[in-house]
């Protein structure tokens, strides 16, 4: 079927491939929601787009785009918890805090992806929202979504 979110004549879409099956789709109880096309309507039956991922689930642990280089720094509040527990982390920039990335990654950021301050990261990181605008710009600017 279809898919208006992606017509036919664009190009790119996976053949046979439909968006029941792309993480992207966020089933609901009358109207699924697609959260790479800023949460448009979609049905499970239509032809999936080039965004196509075809994953259980988002799985921060192999993607850590939004701890690499899809930004540059994490902006840290005066108040936050963080500032006093890792003063050596923050600086200050253009009247902010913010903690800059140490080349392409944040300095939190370890090998496996994981944060090694992740029960005390900072506000910014606790709101980020997985499947959000954001993660999906994050994923993109990194590639990993189209
Ligand atoms: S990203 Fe594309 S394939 Fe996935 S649900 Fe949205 S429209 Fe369908
Ligand atoms: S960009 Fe999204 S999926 Fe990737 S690590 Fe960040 S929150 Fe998780």
């Amino acid at each position: 079927m279809v898919n208006p979110l992606w017509p036919p004549g664009r190009g790119g879409a996976a053949p046979d491939t439909t968006c029941a099956s792309c993480v992207w789709r966020r089933p609901g109880k009358v109207v699924d929601r697609c959260l790479r096309h800023r949460r448009a309507r979609v049905r499970a039956e239509w032809a999936a787009c080039p965004a196509h991922t075809a994953e259980a689930s988002l799985d921060c642990l192999s993607c850590a785009a939004c701890c690499r280089e899809a930004y540059h720094t994490v902006e840290v509040g005066r108040r936050d918890p963080f500032v006093r527990l890792h003063p050596e982390l923050v600086r200050e920039q253009d009247g902010r805090l913010q903690m800059p990335r140490a080349g392409t990654r944040c300095p939190c950021l370890q090998a496996d992806n994981r944060c090694v301050h992740y029960e005390d990261r900072p506000r910014t990181c606790r709101d980020f929202e997985r499947g959000g605008a954001n993660c999906v710009e994050a994923r993109r600017r990194v590639g990993l979504t189209a």
